[in-house]
């Protein structure tokens, strides 16, 4: 395949992002990591390039700033083929109650998780629709559909719920464009997300609770996003898809 998947925040060594590269190179695609860790974005992708032969650019950004999304961007396009496919990974999250959130943080938490796939998709969607062929997907959450009750609390649901609408409406205007928008709802996954604040207790609970007795892997995430990047998933836009072990089912 003669084309480019963006994947932001896919640096985090164990994080979602980085299964979602493995998965998208496997397929075929090229592959531009970004990251507000530079480092990082860099070692996943030569580990990617290594593994499946696919070219791979690592680069810095935070999703946040206009500019640096900007410049990232402009990076991808100088140097690897068309981009034909982003998803929206870079994710931050947030267990504060309510009642004790401070402003900063709140708007953090929108900044990146919302602010941050508006401001990748509007830079790379006008190429997609000039192209006539784009695959977007954003990292929405079970807790954006069944009121937090995971791990992130409102801020981070509200964000996450943001995202749906975000995608659904996006999908129709874009639809007569061969540009089709998605969500992905995951539940528990095992990743560093958490930063340790997890407990053990209760994550054993909350594993009780899931039907199919698990924490989910990246690779769940990961093969359905690439499922819903395939040129063949064309007429599916504005789904989202839930993949949390039966722990919500509606
Ligand atoms: P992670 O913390 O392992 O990785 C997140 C990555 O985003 C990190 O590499 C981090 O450096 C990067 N990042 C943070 N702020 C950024 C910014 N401003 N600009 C660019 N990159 C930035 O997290 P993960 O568990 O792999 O989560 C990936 C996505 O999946 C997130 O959007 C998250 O909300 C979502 N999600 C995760 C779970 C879960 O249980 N792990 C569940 C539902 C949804």
């Amino acid at each position: 395949m003669n084309r480019t998947a963006i994947i932001t925040g896919a640096g985090s060594p164990r994080g979602i992002g980085q299964g979602i590269a493995h998965a998208l190179a496997a397929q075929g695609w090229n592959i531009a990591v970004l990251d507000i860790d530079e480092v990082s974005a860099k070692a996943v992708a030569d580990a990617v390039a290594e593994a499946h032969g696919v070219s791979a650019v690592g680069a810095v950004c935070d999703v946040t700033d206009k500019a640096a999304v900007d410049a990232a961007v402009s990076t991808v396009e100088s140097s690897l083929p068309e981009i034909g496919a982003l998803v929206n990974n870079a994710g931050i999250t947030s267990p504060v109650p309510f009642v004790e959130v401070s402003d900063e943080e709140w708007d953090r938490v929108f900044e990146v998780n919302v602010r941050g796939s508006y401001l990748m998709t509007k830079r790379v969607v006008d190429g997609m629709v000039s192209r006539g062929f784009g695959r977007i997907v954003n990292l929405s959450s079970v807790s954006a559909e069944r009121g937090g009750g995971v791990f992130g609390g409102v801020a981070y649901s509200a964000a996450k719920a943001g995202l749906l609408g975000f995608s659904r409406a996006l999908a129709r205007e874009l639809g007569p464009s061969g540009v089709t928008v998605n969500s992905v709802a995951p539940g528990l996954i095992d990743t560093d997300i958490t930063a340790g604040k997890l407990d053990p207790e209760r994550k054993a609970a909350m594993i009780a609770d899931i039907p199919t007795r698990r924490a989910g892997q990246v690779s769940d995430v990961a093969d359905v996003i690439a499922f819903l990047c395939r040129p063949e998933s064309s007429y599916l836009t504005g789904v989202t898809y839930d993949i949390n072990g039966g722990s919500h089912i509606h």
